[in-house]
Order: structure tokens, then sequence, then C-alpha cells
């Protein structure tokens, strides 16, 4: 089995705006949308809709959960959150106005954990997953969970003997990275946190490849880079036209699993994640892709080893 884990989900509201926002004005809402957010609930939904079976995990609050499961089961993503009573889960808005170059998020801080929340999931976690099963790790630590606690999840997994992805940042990426997990994908800004001054980037990158066995370097609209097994491979992005960008690298990290569990080559599983990762770019949510695009679109991603 696959699973998620987002330790510290959001309920995004995608607020849709005919024109571009402006202070000392009223702007008037034409469109309201939900989706999820947090990062590994992403990487879920991209692994159900291509077939892949996977449970998501994490912490939510008691207090809308009813909403958060609601967007989860209209999404389709099969999942067993841990409730936290008296809390509630994040809320985030997009603002997404016509033309504008970017999206504006507003985001809170999210839940807080207990030292008992912490512990009871650990537990349940070590009964629930089995050597050999994937585990995504991708997303914020919520307050409460700190980067010890990060560490302690990752080695029971590892002795666990399951295969440990990691889409994580700053601090927590380089801990992923000092105790040897199976795949990462840092984006360009994150790399560079990894990068040592004297070495060049792809120098790095392949020291590092000996001990993570799959290791992406995403670069936006640019493609991306893989190291496996030593080999370097340069992918190149189908061009399309972007409307949103926000949850490309997620898409991509749910799409590349989804490849390895089917047993695809490096190369297929490359071009089927980069294809599903070019559709996202073209919906206006953070998850949404479309199949027919994604056939379409592999015929266009370019990989030179
Ligand atoms: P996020 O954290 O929002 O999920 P990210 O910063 O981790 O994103 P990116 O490097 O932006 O990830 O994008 C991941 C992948 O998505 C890229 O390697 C590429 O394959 C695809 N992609 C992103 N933007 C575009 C684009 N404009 N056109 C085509 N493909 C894109
Ligand atoms: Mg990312």
């Amino acid at each position: 089995m696959n699973y998620t884990i987002t330790l510290n989900p959001a309920i995004d509201r995608l607020i849709f705006l005919d024109e571009k926002m402006e202070s000392r004005k009223t702007n008037r809402i034409t469109d309201v949308a939900y989706d999820i957010g947090g990062k590994g609930t992403h990487g879920s939904y991209a692994m159900s809709k291509l077939g892949v079976k996977n449970i998501a995990l994490g912490f939510i609050g008691g207090l809308n959960s009813d909403k958060f499961q609601r967007i989860l089961d209209a999404k389709g993503i099969t999942n067993g959150f841990t409730t936290l009573k008296g809390q509630a889960t994040r809320e985030c808005y997009v603002v997404i106005d016509h033309d504008s170059s970017g999206t504006t998020m507003l985001t809170e801080r999210g839940v807080k954990l207990s030292r008992n929340d912490v512990d009871t999931f650990m537990t349940n976690l070590q009964k629930t997953v089995k050597a050999k099963d994937r585990v995504l790790i991708a997303g914020s630590l919520p307050q409460g969970f700190s980067l010890e606690d990060l560490k302690r999840m990752i080695r029971l997994l590892k002795e666990i003997g399951c295969f440990v992805a990691c889409d994580l940042s700053g601090d927590a990426l380089k801990l992923a990275v000092e105790i040897g997990v199976d795949f990462i994908k840092p984006n360009e800004f994150e790399v560079k946190e990894l990068n040592r001054a004297e070495e060049n980037i792809v120098t790095t990158l392949q020291i590092l490849n000996q001990k993570i066995p799959y290791i992406v370097v995403s670069l936006g609209k640019d493609g991306s880079y893989c190291i496996h097994e030593g080999d370097v491979y340069r992918v190149k992005s189908p061009p399309v036209k972007e409307v949103n960008d926000t949850g490309a690298g997620d898409c991509f990290v749910g799409a590349f699993l989804s490849g390895l569990t089917k047993n695809y080559s490096i190369e297929e599983t490359l071009r089927l994640a980069s294809a599903c990762a070019a559709s996202k770019v073209m919906h206006n949510d953070s998850t949404t892709f479309n199949l027919d695009e994604v056939s379409d679109l592999k015929q266009q991603v370019e990989i030179i080893k």
C-alpha cells in the first residue's frame, strides 16, 4: 500500500476575482471553490487519479472535520486522518485574480500537537505500515511536531522497511537527506540549501545519490533533472499555457510514485510525472489534471540521459 502523510493539511478556499486585486477597493468575488492543501494530500489525489491505491494520513482538527472530509470525498481521496478535538484544520485563502502573474495566499498556522498526539500517531503508524509500503511525507510541520519527531518518524519507517519519499524544505529536507531516504524532489530554491558552496550542484547530487536512490530537482516550466543509479536525466517539459502552477511539484511527486508502483522504468516514470504536472499547470486549482491531456503531453516530454 502507498501512504501519504500530511502533518498540517489545510482547507484551501480559492477566491476568484474578475479584476486585479487592489487595496482600498471593493474586490468583488466572482466564484469560490474548495480544495485540500498541505501537499501530501495532493500526492494522494494524483495517485488515486492514476489508479494507484493509497491512504492519506496526518492530523485534522475536529471543529471543521466535516468540511475537510467532504472535500476529500469529492476528490476521491481515501484517508485515515487523526482528529484533534477542539481544534480546527487551518483554512487558507488563495486569491486568483484575472490576468495576474501569480496567486496571493493567506495562510493560518494550523493545529498544535501535544506530546500525546505525536506519540499516538507514531504508534498507529507503526501498526499500519508494512515493509515495502511506500510512504510520502510532504508539507510543513505543525506546531508541536519537532525536527526530532520527524527524525523519529523517518527512522521508524526505514526500520520497518518502507520506501520513504520526502517532499520537504529547509531543515526538514536537510534532515531527510542526512538520514538517507529513498526519494526527494527539491525545487530549484530548495536544492540550493543542500548545496555545499565548493561543489557544483550535479556533483553534490551524485554524491547524495549514493544514499538516496531517487533524486529529482524540479525547475518549474524548464522541467527537471533526475539522478538515479548515478545517471543524470535531463527532462524537458512540454510547453503549456500556465494557469496556476501551485501544486505542480506535488502532482509530479504523486505521479512519480505511481510510476514506481506500476513498475515503470525510470524514463517512463519521469515521462508520466512530467506530463501530469504539465497538465496540472493548465488548471486553476492546486490538484486537478486531465488524463486525456496527460496521454497527449507524455509524447511531448523530452528526456536526455
Ligand atoms: P509546488 O511546491 O507548488 O507543488 P514546486 O516548486 O515543488 O511546486 P515546480 O518546480 O514548480 O515544483 O514544478 C514541478 C514540475 O511541474 C516541474 O518539474 C515540471 O515538470 C512541471 N511544471 C511546473 N511548471 C510548469 C509549466 N509552466 N509548464 C510545464 N510543466 C511545468
Ligand atoms: Mg514543492
